[in-house]
């Protein structure tokens, strides 16, 4: 072996060890590199990037999104449910649960809108008579017990074309479609009446009531929703005004009545602000004395255009419309007034008689109102008479005799009015402390040719001597009458063959030539 091949050899060996020891150096670095990737990649794990933070708040919000839209559908369920009550609400009576005005006008509208051509459709309007009295003395919970019970009664004789609603406080409506004929039609009229003949039992007693019923068709009466419903109520509205459990179909000429009414009403108002009233007097006269001890006072409106107008034209609107109250309290002082002026010069010994309307009669203030007249104008109470009819006496006896008799204390006479025309029964006049009667004019006018009227006249006057009353006979017309009724001991009259009801020159003057010939020859026809 020679230097240069141990040379070599070393050389060899060195590079050997150079090229292990870098290799050897390269694995340490991968190792570290990967080491240091690998750490890397760890802390990657645990720091997450840009987007994965981006990811997570979309994350957050869409869960928060999610929830709220939890909440957003419960509250939507919530919504549906109190709109369907309020819907239910809108259209259902709460106490009947049957459909209400705003149910049935929609479905009338919508049965008017499909009627075929040729073909009828009718509507019923049922008003309970008198509810307000079982309101008034039951209480509203029994009133409520009627109008369940009567709407159980009304489904039971209704069929599949019969629409029935409660329309009001206590009206009911029916809607009838496919009405064939007219017969059978009032066959159904007259059932739903007849649902009320049997009695209700009402805290634990029996109740009697009735219902009006207004009938309009279609399209006869009206092809709109709204004019048939105003055409049914003029028909109901005339039923309860010919006294009530009637039934009224809607004729055209109930249109122009209300419209009378109407304008009748708005002139009223007008009468008694610009004072177109005056008050009449007829002389209540002594038969015995042959002298006037007493005036009836009488109403008149002096219209500006219509003349003269007497009370039964417009009286019983004005106890409708309560402004019976402002003319029966001008009536009342008007004749006091004039009481007192024709006593200031003179005139002793005459009365007043006031006629009271049956409003006015309820009325809680008419003891003040009365006591105040007579205070005001200075008369004294004495002679004053309040006339009241039998039928507004007994209405409600106890209030009667409660009333007449806190007037009675102040000293103020009552009168029974048209005395004979309501009860048969005479009983009463026991209780009532009233001081006279006035027989009504329909007996007076046949005493002479009917022998009834002739004994029942003269029974009433025997019955009022007995119980201490004083008798006018009202409408005296003929001298036969005079001469019955002096006969029978019923010294006061009153009546045309006296005087008609004149105005208060003319009573003056009735007043002044009192006593000169005999009266009924200068008081005949007013003067
Ligand atoms: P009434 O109280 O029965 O009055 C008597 C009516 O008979 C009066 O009618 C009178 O004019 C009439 N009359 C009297 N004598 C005769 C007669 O011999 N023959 C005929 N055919 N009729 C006679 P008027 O004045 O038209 O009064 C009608 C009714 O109006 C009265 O009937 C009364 O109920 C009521 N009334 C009159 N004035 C008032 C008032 O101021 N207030 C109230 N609430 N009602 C009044
Ligand atoms: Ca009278
Ligand atoms: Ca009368």
């Amino acid at each position: 072996m020679n230097v240069s091949a141990i040379s070599f050899g070393f050389t060899e060996i060195t590079l050997s060890i150079c090229t292990v020891l870098l290799i050897v150096i390269l694995l340490c670095q991968i190792i570290r590199i990967r080491q240091s990737a690998k750490e890397k990649n760890n802390e990657n794990v645990q720091q997450p990037s840009k987007l994965e933070k981006e990811y997570k708040k979309l994350e957050d919000a869409y869960q928060q999104l999610k929830m709220a839209n939890n909440k957003l559908d419960e509250k939507y369920e919530e919504l549906k449910v109190s709109e369907e009550r309020n819907k239910k609400l809108a259209y259902v009576d709460y106490l009947t649960d049957l459909p209400n005005r705003t149910a049935f006008t929609e479905y009338l509208e919508y049965s008017l809108s499909v009627l075929k051509k040729g073909h009828i459709l009718s509507v019923m309007y049922i008003d309970i008579d008198n509810f307000k009295l079982i309101n008034d003395s039951l209480g509203h919970s029994y009133g409520d017990e009627l109008l369940l019970d009567c709407t159980e009664r009304l489904k039971q004789v209704l069929d599949t074309n019969d629409y029935l609603a409660r329309f009001g406080g206590d009206e009911f409506i029916i809607l009838t479609e496919n009405v064939i004929n007219m017969w059978e039609y009032e066959e159904k009229i007259n059932t739903v009446q007849r649902i009320f003949a049997q009695p209700f039992i009402l805290a634990l007693k029996e109740h009697f009531v009735s219902a009006s019923i207004g009938v309009a068709i279609a399209p006869k009466d009206s092809n709109n929703a709204q004019m048939l419903l105003k055409n049914v109520d003029l028909a109901l509205y005339r039923a309860k005004s010919i006294g009530k459990n009637n039934i009224c179909f809607y004729e055209p000429s109930m249109n122009e009545q209300i419209m009378t009414k109407m304008e009748t009403q708005s002139e009223l108002h007008k009468a008694i602000r610009e004072g177109q009233f005056e008050l009449y007097y007829q002389p209540q006269v002594d038969l015995d004395a042959d002298k006037i001890v007493g005036f009836e006072s009488l109403l008149r409106w002096n219209h500006p255009e219509k003349g003269v107008i007497t009370p039964d034209k417009f009286l019983p609107l004005a106890e409708d419309t309560g402004m019976i109250g402002t003319i029966g309290s001008w009536v009342l002082r008007e004749a006091c007034n004039q009481l007192k002026s024709w006593q200031d010069q003179g005139f002793s010994g005459i009365t007043m008689a006031v006629n009271l309307a049956a409003r006015q009669f309820k009325d809680p203030d008419l003891v003040n109102m009365v006591e105040n007249a007579v205070r005001q104008s200075g008369i004294k109470p004495e002679d004053l008479e309040l006339e009241i009819t039998e039928s507004v006496a007994l209405d409600d006896i106890t209030y009667a005799i409660d009333t007449i008799s806190q007037l009675k204390d102040l000293g103020i006479k009552f009168s029974l009015d048209d005395f004979g025309t309501g009860y048969s029964s005479l009983n009463y006049l026991k209780y009532l402390p009233v001081s006279n009667i006035k027989i009504d004019k329909s007996f007076i006018d046949t005493i002479i040719e009917d022998k009834s009227d002739k004994a029942i006249v003269s029974a009433i006057i025997t019955l009022a001597r007995n119980f201490d009353l004083d008798v006018i006979a009202e409408g005296v017309e003929n001298t036969d009458q005079v001469s019955f009724l002096k006969e029978a001991q019923c010294n006061i009259v009153q009546g045309y063959l006296y005087s008609i009801p004149v105005s208060k020159k003319d009573a003056d003057s009735l007043l002044h030539n009192m006593g000169k010939d005999e009266i009924h020859n200068r008081f005949k026809n007013g003067m």
